[in-house]
């Protein structure tokens, strides 16, 4: 779900591109986030202007008939270097964290894009993020791009304290990690601190996490009075290539 209650601009529409890309960069950022690079041509293309707008990247291993696609933050663009960044969550059983561990400078892919990020009207006066370690890239980008002119709080939940990031917040932000442990339902944290928030008919939320959880955040907002509100499942439990 991606709703924009009040007076709504409509989103500038860009066609959905395919690049080839190469592996330029990897970055060890934490026990469980990998930052990968890549390079290519006029990658401005698949870059949408909207905060934590994300990208579908395909990549091939070997033995497999196929591409793999999953949807991936754009953590980071550097339009002289024509590069792209995007931070991988290295959880188990994954198609793409097995991947990216074991990509190799100059290994192609391809990304198709843009799709936007944070659709902000514009109106909300102040914002609350919520967001698992899937949507910690997301979450930044959006965090960069605040001025300090609102109130911003952001809730992150990991499974493991050592996956905390250090981030430059901007003035007014406020920044809290939630711990996940063993046997937790994904996002049950997540939840369970905005249902202790009180959120006014000015405010702006925004969501991504394990689609269970995201459903039921959904429902606990569903007859909230908000200027915004952006719910999404970024993944779910037992299911590959999962789509919200
Ligand atoms: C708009 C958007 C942006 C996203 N941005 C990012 C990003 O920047 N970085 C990032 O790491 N992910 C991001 N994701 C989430 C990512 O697309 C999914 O986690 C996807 O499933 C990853 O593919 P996979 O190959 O790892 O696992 P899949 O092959 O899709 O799934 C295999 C198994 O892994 C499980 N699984 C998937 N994700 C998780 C998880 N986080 N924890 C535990 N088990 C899991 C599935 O339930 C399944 O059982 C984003 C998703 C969306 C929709």
């Amino acid at each position: 779900m991606n709703v924009i209650r009040g007076t709504a601009q409509r989103a500038a529409h860009r066609p959905t591109l395919s690049r080839e890309v190469v592996v330029t960069g990897r970055e060890q950022l934490t026990e469980r986030m990998l930052r990968v690079t890549f390079g290519g041509d006029d990658l401005a293309a698949v870059v949408h202007g909207s905060a934590g707008s994300w990208v579908k990247l395909f990549v091939r291993r070997p033995g497999d008939d196929g591409e793999h696609g999953r949807a991936f933050t754009v953590r980071g663009y550097d339009p002289l270097r024509d590069e792209i960044e995007v931070d991988f969550f290295l959880h188990d059983g994954g198609t793409m964290p097995r991947w990216a561990r074991g990509c190799r400078i100059g290994e192609p892919a391809r990304v198709g894009g843009p799709r936007r990020g944070h659709p902000s009207s514009g109106i909300a006066t102040s914002l609350t993020l919520f967001g698992d370690e899937t949507a910690l890239p997301a979450v930044a980008a959006i965090l960069a791009r605040e001025h300090g002119d609102r109130p911003v709080r952001a809730f992150v939940e990991t499974g493991d304290p050592r996956d905390r990031q250090d981030m430059d917040l901007p003035r007014g932000v406020q920044l809290t990690w939630l711990d996940r442990r063993a046997g937790d339902t994904p996002g049950a944290r997540l939840v369970s601190a905005a249902s202790r928030e009180r959120f006014g008919a000015a405010a702006g939320v925004w969501f991504a996490a394990e689609a269970g959880s995201a459903a039921l955040f959904r429902r606990m907002l569903h007859d909230q009075d908000l200027a915004e509100l952006h719910v999404k499942g970024y993944w779910r439990r037992g299911v590959g290539d999962y789509r919200d």
